[in-house]
C-alpha cells in the first residue's frame, strides 16, 4: 500500500523554481530519506506535503486519499506527523503538560478540555498513562515535571517528537531533526527514529548523509527542486551525479567561508 503519493508536484516563488515537477512514492512501512544541497526545494516539498505552502499543479495522495486541496488540518487527521526545524513547544510548561496538550487533540472525543482544565489533568488516570508511555518512548520518563526550558537541545527535539506521536501518526516528515545535536544525542535520535518503523512511515531530510543512509531504506535526491535520483543507500553513494552535486556545493561553501 502506498503511504504518500506525489505526481508531477511544482512550486514556484516568484522567479525561483523551488519544486519541479516531482513524483515521489513512498509505500507504507518504509523509510525514506531526503536528501539534496541546501536550497534544493526539501522544505518546500514537505510544506506542499502538510499543505501549509499550496502548490501550483499537480497531486499529492496520502494513504490513497487525494489530499491535493485539504486543509492542514484535514491532512493531520489522515494521520500527518511532522517536525519542523524550530521549536514550538511552550517553554514554561513541564515535559508532561506539553505532551498532554499535545494528547488531547487525539482524546477529544472523551475529555472535554474545559472540564481538564478545571478538574485538574492529573486526575485523568489513563490519559496521564498514556502520557508517560509516549514520554518513556521518546527518552523523557525520567524528565516528566522538568520545564521545557531547562531541557537540553537534544531533550527539546526528543519531546517534540513526542509531541508529533501523541497524535498517532501514520507517516512522519522529519526536517533534519539531528540539528544541532551533539554526537552522542544524535546516536539516541537515529535509534528513536529507527524505532518508529514500521508502524511509521517516516520521510526524514537529514544533511548528514551517514545518518540519512544509516535510518533510511530507500533515498531520493533532490536537487535544484528536481528528484535526480533514488535508489538504496548503496545505490546513491555510487551515484556519480550525486557525487559531484554534493562536491559541487561543498566548494561553493568553501570558497564562501574563505
Ligand atoms: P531546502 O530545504 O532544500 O534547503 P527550501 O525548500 O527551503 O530548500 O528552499 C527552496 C527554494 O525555495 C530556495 O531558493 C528558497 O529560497 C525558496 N523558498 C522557500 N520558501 C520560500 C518562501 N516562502 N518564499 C520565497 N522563497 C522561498
Ligand atoms: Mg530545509
Amino acid at each position: 500500500m502506498q503511504a504518500l503519493v506525489l505526481k508531477n508536484v511544482s512550486k514556484s516563488f516568484g522567479g525561483i523554481v523551488a519544486v519541479d515537477k516531482v513524483d515521489l512514492t513512498i509505500m507504507v512501512g518504509e523509510s525514506r530519506a531526503l536528501i539534496g544541497p541546501n536550497g534544493a526545494g526539501k522544505s518546500t516539498l514537505f510544506n506542499l506535503v502538510t499543505g501549509e505552502v499550496s502548490l501550483d499543479e499537480g497531486r499529492i495522495l496520502l494513504f490513497g486519499k487525494d489530499l491535493t486541496h485539504e486543509p492542514v488540518q484535514k491532512r493531520i487527521a489522515s494521520q500527518l506527523g511532522r517536525t519542523y526545524q524550530i521549536s514550538n513547544l511552550f517553554s514554561q510548561l513541564t515535559v508532561q503538560e506539553n505532551l498532554f496538550l499535545a494528547s488531547w487533540q487525539t482524546w477529544k472525543k472523551k475529555v472535554s478540555l474545559a472540564a481538564t482544565l478545571f478538574r485538574s489533568w492529573r486526575k485523568f488516570e489513563s490519559e496521564r498513562r498514556y502520557v508517560v508511555e509516549i514520554a518513556k518512548r521518546v527518552g523523557l520518563e525520567g524528565r516528566l515535571d522538568t520545564r521545557v526550558e531547562d531541557l537540553s537541545h537534544g531533550e527539546h527535539r526528543q519531546l517534540e517528537l513526542g509531541i508529533t506521536l501523541a497524535h498517532e501518526p501514520r507517516i512522519l516528515l522529519l526536517d533534519e531533526p539531528m540539528a544541532g545535536l551533539s554526537v552522542a544525542e544524535r546516536g539516541f535520535m537515529t535509534e528513536l527514529i529507527m524505532s518508529l518503523k514500521p508502524e511509521i512511515t517516516v520521510v526524514i531530510i537529514e544533511h548528514d548523509i551517514s545518518v540519512a543512509f544509516s535510518i533510511a531504506d530507500k533515498v531520493s535526491v533532490l536537487h535544484r527542486g528536481a528528484i535526480i535520483a533514488d535508489g538504496s543507500p548503496e545505490e546513491i553513494a555510487n551515484n556519480q551525479e550525486v557525487q559531484q552535486i554534493y562536491t559541487l556545493s561543498r566548494r561553493s561553501k568553501d570558497t564562501r567561508h574563505a
